[in-house]
């Protein structure tokens, strides 16, 4: 049984993306006891999900590993993966928490071995590459997976290949026993680091990504350029396996739009740019990235980026709205139909690959949520006094970038920080 020890001066943090462990670390630091839970079986979130990261394009290794070190030496931080809130109730300074723990069906004794995951076949989609591959029923979900720590799918409990993960374990770190288990806990203060989600292209039925299987999302993208990504960093045509080298780019996939998402992300355009870079890495001067956009919204110091792409010569902007996308059956290719807004001349052209620039909406409805909480018409969080001791820290707030989402955190650790004072100086 999970032992949490939680008062009215801990501050409960939720989401283990690059906000909640911002804002955990930053109130571990100032000395407070802060818990941090994460849905998932590992911390990361979606910035672990990238190839490189603007305005620097490094890995997203590196800052984890900072991270992570920090993590490592702080004693005041208790991390609970596969965790999720079931209710809230209270108020500042007093909340009573209700946690959903998901068995891992792995115990500390892992050494990360992997010899579970050579003794069993059965294989799911790979959540960690948006379900481009496929991964084994016990799996680490990524390289640099914290905790280091292997997982048994629970669709194979019960089944004879769960005993043979089991049976292959040298160091007795299965425990197929594991259960559901439900925590109550009291807190002071609670940082809501949930982020965001891709917005379901599936919905944008003009541009095919249910039917055309060359046409993909940004978020996909990022995988596939990846070299411990799903094709090895290959950018491969997921309809036969060839190169594409031939790209276009279309921005706002169903955003700034009344029938799909009404907001701008702010992030999409500068994710495109950084990643035609990643055209370039890979062919040089025979790659050819098209980008159809309506404005192009490369914020602050982004602008840099946008001026640079600007100057290659391997890459084109079309001022254009993309009205559909057709698929040419012999091919395969993805072909885009509209009007460019420039010339007004219409045009019909095919792609190799086609990467649906696609907004980033809230990751949890917390309409659905049992808490008392203000939200924007987007269903991000507001900032409200009326939140009492509640805050919203990076992408559960807005569509922000890594910079600006790590400021915010740490902002959103500082109010925590003052609600738990108060209630010390209360208690003193
Ligand atoms: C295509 C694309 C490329 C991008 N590239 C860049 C880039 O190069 N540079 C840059 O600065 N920004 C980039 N961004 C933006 C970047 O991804 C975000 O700034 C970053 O992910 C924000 O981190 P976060 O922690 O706020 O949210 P997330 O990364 O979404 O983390 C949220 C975490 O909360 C967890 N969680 C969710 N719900 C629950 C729950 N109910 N209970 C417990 N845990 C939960 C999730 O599992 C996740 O681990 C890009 C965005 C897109 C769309």
């Amino acid at each position: 049984m999970t032992n949490v020890v939680a008062t009215n001066q801990t501050i409960l943090v939720v989401g283990g993306g690059i906000s909640g462990m911002t804002a955990a670390l930053e109130a571990a630091e100032c000395g407070k006891d802060v818990i941090l839970i994460e849905k998932n079986p590992s911390l990361g979130g979606r910035v672990a999900q990238l190839y490189k990261y603007f305005p620097k394009m490094c890995f997203p290794t590196c800052g984890m590993e900072i991270n992570l070190r920090r993590i490592k030496s702080n004693r005041r931080l208790r991390i609970l993966t596969l965790t999720e809130v079931t209710s809230v109730t209270g108020d500042t300074g007093n909340y009573s928490v209700t946690l959903k723990l998901s068995p891992r069906y792995v115990n500390e004794n892992c050494t990360a071995c992997g010899a579970c995951a050579n003794a069993v076949t059965a294989e799911f989609d790979n959540e960690y590459n948006y379900g481009l591959n496929k991964r084994k029923s016990a799996y680490l979900p990524f390289a640099m997976a914290y905790p280091q720590r292997y997982v048994i799918d629970s669709r194979i409990i019960g089944t004879e290949e769960a005993s043979k993960a089991k049976a292959a374990c040298p160091v007795n770190a299965i425990d197929l026993d594991m259960q559901v288990q439900e925590l109550k806990i009291t807190v002071g203060a609670i940082i809501w680091a949930t982020g965001w989600k891709p917005y379901d292209a599936n919905k944008i039925q003009p541009y095919g990504y249910d039917r055309i299987p060359n046409v993909i999302t940004s978020v996909e993208f990022e995988r596939m350029a990846d070299p411990l990504g799903p094709t090895g960093g290959k950018l491969l045509r997921p309809s036969d396996q060839k190169e594409a080298k031939n790209i276009a780019f279309i921005q706002c996939a169903g955003s700034r739009d009344r029938n799909y998402l009404k907001h701008c992300s702010r992030m999409c355009c500068t994710a495109t740019l950084k990643q035609t870079t990643y055209i370039r890495e890979k062919y040089g001067d025979e790659g050819k990235a098209n980008i159809y956009y309506i404005d192009i919204r490369a914020i602050d110091r982004f602008e840099d980026l946008y001026q640079k792409v600007k100057q290659d010569p391997t890459v084109t902007f079309i001022k254009s709205k993309v009205a559909s996308i057709t698929q040419d059956k012999s091919t395969g290719n993805p072909i885009l139909n509209g009007v460019n807004t420039e010339g007004y001349q219409r045009y019909s052209t095919p792609y190799d690959l086609v990467v649906l620039a696609v907004g980033m909406e809230p990751s949890v409805d917390f309409t659905q949520l049992p808490i008392n909480i203000t939200l924007n018409e987007s269903g991000f969080i507001e900032f409200d006094p009326k939140n009492g001791g509640q805050f919203a820290a990076g992408c559960a707030s807005d569509a922000l970038d890594v910079n600006r989402a790590v400021q915010h955190a740490t902002a959103s650790s500082l109010r925590a920080i003052q609600v738990i004072n108060k209630v010390a100086g209360a208690e003193a």
